[in-house]
């Protein structure tokens, strides 16, 4: 930490939905100060006024790099979109920041790559495709049900802008419950032999598998985030549903992995990690 006592925060992507939410919550932070706010959008205008808190006397840089050389965050937290979400992390990894990172669509090679460059760094890499609290009950609890109740599916429900298909969050909770059924020996029935989708037109009715899981994938205006794990068996079916209705549900979670993310070293993925 610096000397200020305070963890310096530099928040990537604040000009966003989440980067300005980030922006109100660490401002707020007893034990943080902003001190830096990138994004390519807003360049030159205040992130605080952008954010809807008033003037921070925080000017949006356009150029990551050049912010983190001028500013020496203790902390990065990026909510850009996959492609700057993975330059940013590596940067981070490059100059031995500890980075957080809730960004989703990551290809999971470069994360990889940029955790051993942190690894060899000495700092932690934090990424976590949902930092609400319920969503990380949710995925546990979903995998401890598939221990009993393999059969399942997943749908998840987003604003009409999110830019990936499926949701980190969906992918996340596929593969706990591909790994539950692992551990506890328990297969899903198999699908029906043959063609199960002969209307022209509606392939993909079945959703998109993911680690055996059919997942299925909304976008509609009115939702924000949310996701329901639906799992069959005979004669009986258990839903498990999480909502986040406002994006201060993510926060938090961004909170806490600012203050963790320190102690820990290369790749981390999921909050439960520091939970
Ligand atoms: P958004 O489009 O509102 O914000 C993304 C911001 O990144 C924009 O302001 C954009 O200008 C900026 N950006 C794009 N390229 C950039 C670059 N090269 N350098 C700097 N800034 C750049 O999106 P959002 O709804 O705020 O979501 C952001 C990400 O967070 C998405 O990947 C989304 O799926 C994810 N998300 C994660 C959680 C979670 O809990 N982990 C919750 C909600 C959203």
């Amino acid at each position: 930490m610096s000397d200020s006592e305070h963890i310096l925060v530099l928040v990537a992507g604040a000009a966003g939905r989440m980067g300005k939410e980030v922006i109100r919550a660490v401002w707020e932070a007893p034990d943080m100060e902003i001190v830096g706010a990138v994004d390519v959008h807003g360049v030159g205008e205040d992130a605080g006024k952008l954010a809807g808190i008033g003037d921070i006397g925080v000017p949006i840089l356009s150029d990551i790099q050049s912010a983190i050389a001028a500013r020496r965050p203790d902390v990065c937290v990026d909510f850009t979109v996959a492609g700057a979400a993975e330059h940013g992390i590596d940067l981070c990894a490059r100059s031995s920041i500890p980075c957080v990172s809730g960004a989703t669509g990551l290809a999971r090679p470069a994360l990889e790559a940029a955790g051993a460059q942190a690894e060899a760094n000495g700092v932690g890499i934090l990424v976590a495709p949902n930092f609400a609290i319920g969503a990380v009950l949710m995925m546990r609890f979903a995998a401890e049900a598939a221990r009993y109740m393999p059969d399942a599916e997943i749908i998840e429900l987003h604003h009409e802008n999110k830019l990936d298909a499926p949701s980190g969050t969906a992918l996340l909770t596929a593969d706990r419950i591909a790994q539950s059924r692992r551990v506890a020996g328990a297969a899903p029935r198999p699908a029906p032999a043959g063609e199960i989708e002969k209307v022209p037109g509606a392939r993909g009715a079945r959703g998109e598998r993911t680690g055996g899981v059919p997942i299925h994938s909304v976008r509609l205006p009115g939702f924000v985030a949310h996701q329901e794990v639906i799992l069959g068996g005979v004669g009986q079916i258990l839903t498990i549903r999480h909502d986040s209705t406002d994006r201060r549900s993510f926060m938090p979670g961004v909170l806490l992995a600012i203050r963790r993310v320190r102690e820990l070293k290369g790749l981390v993925f999921g909050l439960e990690s520091v939970m």
